[in-house]
């Protein structure tokens, strides 16, 4: 049942993050490890799924249906929490049928995937589209691509709740800004959103600027330009890495012990590396970092 899912609300540990470079700076850095929150249910996705949720129970549904990539992140914790909670799931995926890790997950949490091609794809923002997914799929309610819109920064303001009720475990009486990777900027806008200027925020993007991320988040944040900055990590494109990537990542897991992926939450703490190397933060400073999960999307 939908409403048993409403219910639940996970938990994620926030981390003293000892890197080198933060030491030398005198910048300190707590990492909320939402990537934690669940062995099957990772990452923000469970944050920005919850209002739509609560929109499918008012609405009488028995399910969900939504849309993505043979990695997506997204329809993997909207199929694992199906499976969890006892509802249905149906997955809609770009391209032409493949076996890649997160859709054998997909098929094994009972999600029902649906191949629609490229084409076929490309259709998902025209008006119409769901008609023949809710004739086949009566009582299922459809989530737009990524859990985004308004209601998808609804849920994230329990993120920063989860990150304040452990400040005092760090001795932080507060701290000056969050970083975190941004894709749609929703995750970001629940956030600035949550803090009403109280604390900035500054998104990594992982995709390119041309792609519209600045116009999502001023969409859905109440004052334009209030309390937040989105700064370029993209570095070319969104998927694409680099030596220097790599390189960082691996290093960075070996002095941390904490696991991080290349398109999103390596970016995100690379851009930081360099933001931080540019003196951009006095010392003193408190951040936290956004560990927004995307592990299970970069198995081999
Ligand atoms: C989806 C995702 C993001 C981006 O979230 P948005 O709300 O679209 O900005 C960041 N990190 C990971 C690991 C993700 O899966």
């Amino acid at each position: 049942m939908i409403h048993t899912a409403l219910a639940w609300h996970p938990q994620a540990p926030l981390q003293p993050l000892t890197l080198p470079w933060l030491h030398v700076a005198g910048v300190e850095v707590a990492i909320l490890r939402l990537d934690l929150i669940d062995p099957l249910i990772s990452g923000n996705k469970w944050f920005k799924l919850r209002e739509h949720l609560h929109c499918a129970v008012q609405q009488g549904a028995t399910g969900l249906m939504s849309l993505g990539g043979a990695h997506s992140n997204h329809l993997h914790a909207l199929a694992a929490a199906g499976q969890r909670f006892g509802f249905a799931t149906v997955g809609l995926l770009r391209g032409h049928a493949q076996q890649t890790p997160t859709v054998q997950d997909l098929q094994a949490f009972g999600m029902h995937v649906h191949w629609l091609g490229y084409a076929g794809y490309r259709e998902r923002h025209q008006a119409g589209f769901w008609q023949p997914w809710q004739a086949q799929y009566p009582g299922l309610y459809p989530i737009a691509e990524g859990g985004g819109g308004l209601a998808g920064t609804v849920g994230c303001a329990d993120i920063v709740t989860l990150a304040r009720n452990q400040l005092a475990g760090l001795g932080w009486r507060d701290y000056h800004g969050w970083w975190l990777a941004a894709g749609t900027g929703t995750t970001l806008a629940g956030l600035v959103r949550a803090e009403a200027g109280a604390h900035p925020v500054y998104g990594a993007l992982a995709v390119p600027a041309d792609h519209g991320v600045a116009e999502n988040v001023a969409a859905l944040v109440e004052h334009a330009g209030s309390g937040y900055q989105l700064i370029d990590a993209s570095r070319g494109g969104f998927a694409r890495t680099d030596a220097r990537l790599l390189a960082f990542i691996a290093q960075s897991e070996a002095h941390s012990g904490v696991p991080l992926e290349p398109l999103y939450t390596g970016k995100a703490l690379l851009a930081l590396h360099d933001a931080v190397s540019e003196g951009r933060f006095a010392p003193g400073t408190r951040l936290i970092f956004i560990h927004t999960g995307g592990l299970q999307g970069h198995r081999p």
